[in-house]
């Protein structure tokens, strides 16, 4: 097993992990710098860790070998040092494995992202997108933008779930939809 990185460690909620970004979207982060720390994990242990801190407000995120390498690849350098101020397009992926087990982690697209960081301006009524559902901002922003093609806040999001279930067949049990936007 080359790599040692217990997956609970991915639930750290002090650290990006799965819950971080929605299944099938991206999300483009700019480096600040990366530098060995000391993290303590769900359980309480502390193990000395190799950290992406980013510069625009995203939680840092736990570097394993496969991503340090997938950096070192796309700009072509293995100091971190040179790794300040690069973006990386984070993603989760289903598959990625701890020893035999299918865990699902964070990944690093290899190749320079093209797109901006996310926006964090609702589309419809011009608002800051606010955390809601339990969810970030920058998740309610890639969440909508890939559901409705378009970033909203919360409360617009709702209003636009409530006009496209009404416009669906009713349901014959007269029951009202529920459901996160
Ligand atoms: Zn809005």
């Amino acid at each position: 097993m080359p790599e040692k990185t217990h997956w609970k460690k991915m639930t750290n909620p002090n650290y990006m992990g799965d819950y971080s970004i929605p299944e099938g979207c991206d999300l483009i982060a700019t480096i600040d710098y990366v530098r060995k720390e000391k993290v303590t994990g769900v359980g309480g242990k502390t193990e000395e860790e190799v950290v992406c801190h980013f510069s625009d407000g995203n939680k840092p995120l736990i570097l394993n070998k496969t991503n340090m390498k997938t950096i070192q690849k796309i700009y072509h350098t293995p100091y971190i040092e040179d790794w300040a101020g690069r973006k990386i397009q984070i993603f989760y992926d289903p598959t990625v494995k701890f020893g035999r087990e299918t865990v699902g982690g964070l990944r690093i697209r290899d190749f320079v992202p093209a797109q901006q960081k996310v926006s964090l301006v609702c589309t419809d009524c011009g608002s800051t997108i606010a955390p809601a559902y339990g969810k970030t901002a920058e998740w309610l922003s890639m969440y909508t933008h890939k559901t409705y093609g378009k970033e909203l806040c919360a409360a617009c999001a709702q209003k636009l779930k409530d006009k496209l279930d009404a416009q669906k067949a009713p349901d014959p049990l007269g029951n009202k939809q529920e459901g996160m936007i």
